[in-house]
C-alpha cells in the first residue's frame, strides 16, 4: 500500500481549539487499515469528519469526484502547516498546451494543472492510444478555420498541441467511463474494450524529453473498480501490496480446483459459462437462475438480482419489449417454473434438487479429506493442494489485492486485464514512478513511519479483538453431543428401541471439539461412574424405524472434531458387541427400513380397530384405518433383510401375496383430483423374495400390502396380471366441510370453528354438498335465509374463489376426503367469474374487494360494477391487471371486449386506477405552456387563471426550490393549460395545431406549427425538444401520460436530429457578469466536436475561433466547466478514429443547456463564476452544514416544487457532493 506513505506526524497541528480532522481521520483509517488485525476497517469517523450525516454516508457518489473533493478537503484542511503541500507535491502536475504559427513560427502557449488527468475512452483502444492523441497528435488550423496569429497580425495557418509538462510523483488517471447518448437522451456507460499497462513510459508525450529514462517510467500500484451501470453501482480496488505486508495467496480458484472436489461442477459451470447477453431477457434470467447455489430465485429478489447482474432495471432495459417481468416468465413457461408454492422461480431444465436427508456420517464420510484438514479449527489451515513455497515466489514483488467492502483477497497481476472491459471495469489508475524507492524498512514492516500513538491505539484494538476472538472460538467450538446408553435400549424390528419410552432417551454432553476423543471418553466415564469394562463410542442415527449403529470411533488421539462429530451427533455407548443380549448389525447395509404393511381389515371379523401386540410402538403412524377397509401399520426391518425373510417376519404363511404401491397409478390419481376411491399395487414377482429391502429400493414410508390368496374372492381386491386394484368401502368417501363464522379472518379461535363430514361421491353436485352441511351444521335455524359458498383453501391457508356450485366434486377439481370451508357470500354460476379487485393500489395495501360478475360482460360493465360496489361513480377510472408478482400491470385498453375474450380468469384480481382511458391508438397528453422569463408581456395573459398549476422549471440540470425564479436568466415558469387526447399515428405538426385549439392558449399568437417549440418534460425538466415535424408521436416514443411543454417561438424553427438549442452568454469584459442570454442553434450533425461548438459560436459572434474561451454551465453545482480544445485530434494517425464529441462525456451537450463565453481578446477574466454561482455554491455547503447538525431537519431541499398531477417518477434527484473543511487561515 502506497497509503503509508501520507504520515502526517501530529505536530503539524497546532495545539489550537480547532482540530484539523479530516487528515487525523484519515490517518486513523489507514493506521487501522494497516495494523488492526481485521479485514475491514470502518469509515464512519472520517465521513463523521467531511460533515455527512449517515444518509450522505450512504448516498452514491462518484469516485472521482470524492477524490477531487477530498483532495481539496485535505489541503484547505493543512493550510499554514508542514503538510499544506503534499498533495500539490504528490500530485501535482502540468500540461502546457501550445499554438505554433506555421508562417512566423511564433508559439503561444498556456498552461493547465492537473491533480488527476482525465482521459477519453469512447473511441479508444488503451490507455496509450488515448495519450497519444492527446499529447502526440496535433490539431491544424486551416482553410476557412485560420488562426488569428498576434505576431503576424493576421489569420494564418497554426498547428495546436499539448504535452505534458510536469510529471507528479503519482500519476492518477480517471477513465470517462460515463458518456451521454444525444438520441436517446439518456446516461450510458463505456463496456468496451479499454487496456492500460502495468508499466508505462510516459516520455513521447513529455514536453521535455531529455531527461534520464526513468524519470518517465511508471508503474501501476492501483486500480478503482465501478461495477454497475451509470445511475448506481459499486467500487472495490485493487491494490499492489508494494512493502508486502499482507499474506498474499495464490487466488482462490486455484485450490478450489483441486480441492473442493464438491463444488467442482458449479465451478466449471462459472468458467465455461458462454458470454452473457446482457440485451436478451432470456439469457440473462437464465443466468442469474442457475448461479443460485438453491437453483431458484425468490420472485421478489428477482428484480435486484438483475440489477445486480447487468446494472440496469427490467422497467428500464426490458420492460418496453418484453412487458412486465411476470408476463415474461409466463410466456416462457418452457424455461422457467414456479416453484415454493410459487413464490420462487426455477428453471425447467435444472430445477432444484428435492430436500435430500442431511448425509449419515457414513454413507457420506465427510468429504475430501483436503477439505477437513484446511478447515478443522485444530490445525493451522494448509491448502495441501497448492504448493505455498513455489507459487509466491514466482510473483514476488506484485501481489495484488483486492479491497472490496469487507472481504480482501488476493489476485494475480494477470487478473487487471479482467478489467479493461465490461459492465465491471476499471474506472482510475493509479501510477507510480518507477523511481520511488521504499526504504528497505518499510518492507514487510506495517508499522513504518506510523505514528507511536496509532501503533498503540491498534495494539489495544489488537487485544480486544483477541479478546472477543477466543470467546467466540470456544463458544464456536463447543459442541452438543447426545448420549445414549445400551442400557436403556433393545433391539427390535431390525433397529434399536429405548425400553422406557417416557424416560429421555438421552444424555446431551457439551464437549469442546478442539479436544480429542480420548478427553471425551474419559469424561463420558466419569459422568457414567457405574461402567464396567470396554466403552465403544459408535456414532449413531435416529431412522423413522428406530436408532441405528454405524462406525464406531477407534482412534482417540483425533480431534473430535476431526472424528466427524458435531452438535447434536448421537453416540451411542456400550460394549461394542451386544445389546440385552442380542447382536447389534452395525452399518449401512443393516440400516433398518420403516414400512407401511397394509393389510385388508374387514369389520364383519369383529376385529377391534386397533390391535396391539405386533405394533412397534417406535416410529411414525401406528394406526391409521379411517373406514377405508385397510388396516396400516408402521413396521421397522433390517435394509439387509429379504423379502422372504420379511414375509416370515411378519407371521404370514408362505402363500400370502405381497404388493407394493403402484407409484404412477397414484400420481395420476392425485392429479386428476379425483381422491379416494381405487388405488392400484403391483405384485412382487416370486425372484424379489430373495432380494433384499435395499436391492428393491424401498424407502421408509413405502407401502406394503400383504394380500392371503382368498382375499381375492372380497369385492375389494381384484387382480388382473400383476396389478392388484383395491377398491375401498364406500365409507370413505366423503368431503369435510369447515364453517368459519367471520369468513375466515385471522384470529378465528379454534373453537369458533365447526367441522362435518358429508358423504360425496366424485359426481356430486356440490350445491347437495353445501345443503347436506348446512343442514348438519343447523346453520339455517341459526341464519335463516343467510347466503353461503363453499371455498377451498390453498396450502398458504388462503381462501381460494367460491367453487362454482353448478358443478360435480370431480368437475369442479375437488379431491374428495379434503375440507372445503363454508363462507358467508355468494357462489358463482358457470357462466360467471368470481374477481378480486382493489382501487388505486395493489391488493397488499389490504384494501382487496371480490365481486361476481358474468363472464361475457365487458371491462367497461365489469369497472362500472366494481364501482358501484365501492361507491364511486365517474367515468376516469380504468381497470388495470395484476400479473403474479403482483405487479401493477399495463391498463387493459380494449374496454369493450369481453372478460372471456381478454382470458381473465376465476380468482383474478384487477385493479381499478383513477384516470380515464383514451380510446384505443390514442395518447392523453398534459401540456404546459413556457412562460419566458424574458418576455413579460405573457404574464398578464395568465393573471386572470389563477386556479392553474404552475411549475417552475430550470431549462438545463435540476431544480432547485432555492433558487429565484429569475435567477441567471434561465429560470422558466410553465403554467397548465390542458390535456390534449391524439392519435398516436398524428405527427408532431398534428399535436401542435391541436394544441394551438386548446382554450387557454387562444390569445397566444402562434402563426404555424412551426413558431411553436414542443419540450418533453422529465421530471421537472425540460428534456428535449421534440424534433420532425412529420414523425408521429408513436416514433417520437411518447406514451400516455407525458408531459410536454410548448413555447412560442418569435421565428420558425425546424430542428435536425442533430441540431442542439444552446442557451450561450457573452461575459460581460472584466465583470463576473454576463450579457443577456441568446439562444442558438448549434449543428452537430456533421462534427459534434469542440472545435465545431467553437466555430459556430466565432460565427454567431464575428469574432475569431481562438480568442473564444468556452464553459458549460452546472446548474446544480453552480459551476461552470471548461471546454478546452485541447484534446481533440487531427487524423494524423493511420488508425480511424471518432472524433471527440460534445454530445458524449464528459459534457453531454443536450438542449437547453447554458454556454458561457468569454472573449479572450478583451476579457482577461477567464473565471466564469458569477456572483450568483457563488451564492449558489455558498447555499449548497449552508445545505450540507444544515443536514450534518440536523439530521432530517432539511431533507426536503433538493426536491423543487411539486407538481400536484401524475409526474412520473424521477430518479433520486443526484446531490452534489461535497466535503465540509472548517477555515485554517
Ligand atoms: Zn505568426
Amino acid at each position: 500500500m502506497h497509503l503509508n506513505i501520507i504520515v502526517i506526524s501530529t505536530e503539524v497541528f497546532p495545539n489550537s481549539l480547532q482540530v484539523r480532522v479530516i487528515p487525523l481521520e484519515l490517518q486513523r483509517l489507514f493506521a487501522s487499515l494497516l495494523l488492526v488485525d481485521q479485514q475491514s476497517a470502518s469509515t464512519a469517523s472520517l465521513t463523521d469528519s467531511f460533515g455527512w450525516n449517515s444518509s450522505e454516508g450512504t448516498n452514491q457518489h462518484d469516485v472521482q469526484e470524492l477524490n477531487r473533493i477530498l483532495f481539496s478537503a485535505l489541503e484547505h484542511s493543512l493550510v499554514d502547516t508542514s503538510g499544506s503541500t503534499f498533495i500539490h507535491r504528490l500530485y501535482h502536475g502540468t500540461i502546457v498546451n501550445s499554438i505554433a504559427c506555421k508562417e512566423c513560427g511564433n508559439v503561444s502557449q498556456r498552461q493547465e494543472d492537473f491533480l488527476d488527468l482525465t482521459v477519453c475512452v469512447c473511441g479508444m483502444s488503451s490507455l496509450e492510444d488515448a495519450l497519444w492523441s492527446m499529447f502526440v497528435e496535433e490539431e491544424l488550423f486551416e482553410g476557412n478555420n485560420l488562426y488569428r496569429c498576434a505576431q503576424c497580425d493576421r489569420l494564418v495557418t497554426a498547428a495546436k498541441s499539448a504535452k505534458l509538462k510536469k510529471l507528479p510523483p503519482f500519476m492518477t488517471v480517471s477513465l470517462l467511463r460515463f458518456s451521454f447518448d444525444f438520441a436517446k437522451c439518456e446516461r450510458y456507460k463505456e463496456t468496451g474494450r479499454y487496456s492500460f499497462p502495468i508499466t508505462i513510459n510516459l516520455q513521447p508525450f513529455c514536453e521535455q524529453t531529455d531527461g534520464e529514462e526513468s524519470d518517465y517510467s511508471y508503474e501501476l500500484f492501483s486500480v478503482i473498480i465501478h461495477k454497475g451501470g451509470c445511475y448506481g453501482g459499486h467500487y472495490h480496488v485493487y491494490i499492489r501490496d508494494i512493502d508486502q505486508l499482507g499474506q498474499w495467496e495464490p487466488p482462490e480458484e486455484e485450490y478450489k480446483l483441486k480441492s473442493q472436489k464438491k463444488g467442482k461442477e458449479d465451478f466449471k459451470k462459472d468458467v465455461c459459462e458462454p458470454k452473457l447477453q446482457e440485451d436478451d431477457p432470456l439469457s440473462v434470467l437464465t443466468a442469474i437462475i442457475a448461479q443460485e447455489p438453491s437453483k431458484s430465485v425468490l420472485l421478489d429478489q428477482l428484480g435486484q438480482k438483475l440489477m445486480d447482474k447487468i446494472g440496469s432495471s427490467w422497467s428500464k432495459k426490458f420492460r418496453k419489449h418484453y412487458g412486465p417481468i411476470g408476463k415474461f416468465l409466463q410466456s416462457h413457461s418452457d424455461v422457467f417454473m414456479l416453484v415454493s408454492n410459487g413464490t420462487r422461480v426455477a428453471l425447467k431444465a435444472n430445477p432444484p434438487s428435492p430436500v435430500t436427508e442431511p448425509p449419515s456420517p457414513v454413507t457420506e464420510p465427510p468429504g475430501p479429506t483436503e477439505q477437513i484438514t484446511n478447515s478443522d479449527p485444530s490445525t493451522p489451515s494448509d491448502p495441501g493442494a497448492a504448493d505455498p513455497q513455489l507459487e509466491p515466489k514466482k510473483e514476488q514483488g506484485s501481489h495484488w489485492f483486492d479491497l472490496n467492502d469487507s472481504t480482501v483477497t488476493s489476485i494475480r497481476e494477470s487478473d487487471i486485464e479482467k478489467q479493461f472491459q465490461g459492465k465491471e471495469s476499471a474506472y482510475m489508475l493509479f501510477y507510480r514512478k518507477t523511481q520511488l524507492h521504499r526504504s528497505s524498512e518499510a518492507l514487510n514492516n506495517a508499522q513504518y513511519k506510523v505514528p507511536l500513538h496509532l501503533i498503540h491505539m491498534a495494539q489495544e484494538e489488537n487485544i480486544k479483538l483477541q479478546h472477543m476472538r477466543e470467546k467466540f472460538e470456544a463458544t464456536n467450538n463447543t459442541v452438543e453431543l447426545r448420549l445414549h446408553l445400551a442400557t436403556h435400549y433393545r433391539l427390535e424390528n431390525g433397529a434399536l428401541q429405548p425400553i422406557n419410552k417416557e424416560q429421555d432417551r438421552s444424555t446431551t454432553l457439551s464437549f469442546d471439539r478442539r479436544k480429542t476423543v480420548g478427553d471425551l471418553r474419559l469424561a463420558i466415564y466419569q459422568m457414567l461412574d457405574q461402567w464396567e469394562g470396554d466403552m465403544a463410542l459408535t456414532m449413531a442415527k435416529s431412522l423413522p424405524a428406530g436408532l441405528h449403529l454405524y462406525n464406531t470411533i477407534i482412534d482417540d488421539g483425533v480431534s473430535v472434531y476431526s472424528a466427524g462429530l458435531q452438535t447434536n451427533s448421537d453416540l451411542f455407548v456400550w460394549n461394542g458387541r451386544e445389546v440385552c443380549g442380542a447382536t447389534v448389525l452395525i452399518g449401512a447395509e443393516w440400516e433398518p427400513v420403516l414400512l407401511t404393511v397394509v393389510r385388508p381389515h374387514l369389520g364383519e371379523d369383529g376385529i377391534p380397530e386397533v390391535e396391539d401386540g405386533v405394533g412397534c410402538e417406535e416410529g411414525s403412524g401406528g394406526f391409521e384405518n379411517e373406514g377405508t377397509g385397510l388396516k396400516k401399520e408402521a413396521r421397522g426391518f433390517a435394509g439387509a433383510a429379504t423379502l422372504g425373510e420379511v414375509k416370515e417376519a411378519l407371521g404370514e404363511p408362505k402363500e400370502s401375496l405381497l404388493c407394493q404401491e403402484h407409484k404412477g397409478r397414484k400420481r395420476a390419481e392425485q392429479g386428476a383430483g379425483e381422491g379416494g376411491g381405487a388405488s392400484g399395487w403391483r405384485l412382487f414377482p416370486p425372484d424379489d423374495m430373495h432380494r433384499t429391502l435395499k436391492e428393491l429400493s424401498l424407502k421408509d414410508g413405502d407401502a406394503l400390502l400383504v394380500l392371503e390368496p382368498q382375499s381375492f374372492d372380497s369385492s375389494m381386491f381384484t387382480l388382473n396380471g400383476d396389478v392388484v386394484t383395491v377398491t375401498t368401502p364406500s365409507d370413505c368417501r366423503w368431503l369435510q366441510v369447515e364453517f368459519q363464522q367471520n369468513g375466515g379472518e385471522e384470529g378465528d379461535k379454534e373453537e369458533e370453528r365447526k367441522k362435518v363430514k358429508v358423504p360425496a361421491t366424485g359426481n356430486m353436485l356440490l350445491c347437495e354438498v353445501k345443503h347436506r352441511a348446512i343442514e348438519e351444521l343447523q346453520l339455517q335455524e341459526s341464519l335463516p335465509g343467510a347466503q353461503y359458498c363453499l371455498r377451498q383453501v390453498d396450502c398458504t391457508g388462503k381462501l381460494l374463489p367460491p367453487v362454482c356450485e353448478e358443478m360435480s366434486v370431480r368437475d369442479a377439481g375437488v379431491r374428495l376426503m379434503t375440507t372445503l370451508t363454508l363462507c358467508p357470500g355468494i357462489a358463482p354460476k358457470a357462466s360467471q367469474l368470481f374477481l378480486h379487485f382493489s382501487v388505486g393500489t395493489a391488493p397488499s395495501a389490504g384494501m382487496e374487494m371480490d365481486i361476481i360478475v358474468e363472464s361475457t360482460c365487458t371491462v367497461k360493465e365489469c369497472l362500472k360494477t366494481m364501482l358501484d360496489a365501492v361507491g364511486l361513480d365517474g367515468t376516469c377510472w380504468h381497470l388495470r391487471r395484476l400479473d403474479w408478482c403482483e405487479d401493477i400491470g399495463e391498463p387493459i385498453v380494449d374496454e369493450d371486449a369481453s372478460l372471456t375474450e381478454l382470458k381473465i380468469n376465476n380468482g383474478e384480481t384487477l385493479i381499478v386506477t383513477e384516470g380515464q382511458l383514451p380510446p384505443k391508438g390514442f395518447l392523453k397528453l398534459s401540456v404546459w405552456f413556457y412562460l419566458d422569463p424574458r418576455d413579460n408581456s405573457m404574464e398578464t395573459d395568465f393573471n386572470g387563471h389563477t386556479e392553474e398549476q404552475t411549475l417552475e422549471v430550470v431549462t438545463a440540470g435540476k431544480t432547485h426550490s432555492q433558487s429565484s425564479p429569475m435567477y441567471a436568466g434561465n429560470m422558466a415558469e410553465l403554467k397548465s393549460v390542458g390535456q390534449v387526447e391524439i392519435s398516436d399515428e398524428a405527427t408532431l405538426e398534428d399535436f401542435k395545431t391541436q394544441v394551438m385549439t386548446l382554450p387557454s392558449l387562444q390569445d397566444v399568437c402562434l402563426p404555424t406549427a412551426a413558431f411553436m417549440r414542443v419540450w418533453q418534460l422529465e421530471g421537472q425538466r425540460l428534456a428535449r425538444i421534440l424534433r420532425g415535424q412529420h414523425l408521429t408521436l408513436r416514433k417520437l416514443k411518447l406514451t400516455s401520460g407525458t408531459d410536454l411543454c410548448v413555447q412560442q417561438l418569435l421565428k420558425e424553427e425546424d430542428l435536425g436530429p442533430k441540431e442542439v438549442l444552446l442557451n450561450v452568454k457573452m461575459g460581460v469584459p472584466g465583470e463576473r457578469c454576463y450579457y443577456p442570454p441568446e439562444e442558438l442553434v448549434w449543428d452537430a450533425s456533421r462534427d459534434s466536436s469542440p472545435r465545431s461548438l467553437r466555430t459556430c459560436l466565432a460565427s454567431h459572434y464575428g469574432l475569431s475561433p481562438d480568442s473564444l474561451l468556452l464553459a458549460k454551465h452546472q446548474p446544480e453545482k453552480h459551476t461552470w466547466e471548461e471546454i478546452s480544445n485541447w484534446n481533440q485530434q487531427v487524423s494524423k494517425k493511420k488508425k480511424k478514429k471518432k472524433t471527440e464529441s460534445l454530445l458524449g462525456a464528459p459534457f453531454h451537450l443536450k438542449d437547453g443547456d447554458t454556454i458561457g463565453i468569454k472573449n479572450l481578446l478583451i476579457d482577461n477574466n477567464r473565471d466564469f463564476v458569477t456572483m450568483e454561482d457563488q451564492q449558489g455554491q455558498q447555499r449548497l455547503r449552508e445545505q450540507a452544514e444544515q443536514r450534518r447538525k440536523g439530521g432530517q431537519a432539511a431533507g426536503s431541499d433538493g426536491v423543487g416544487p411539486c407538481k400536484k398531477t401524475g409526474i412520473t417518477k424521477s430518479r433520486k434527484p443526484e446531490v452534489a457532493l461535497s466535503i465540509n473543511v472548517g477555515v485554517f487561515r
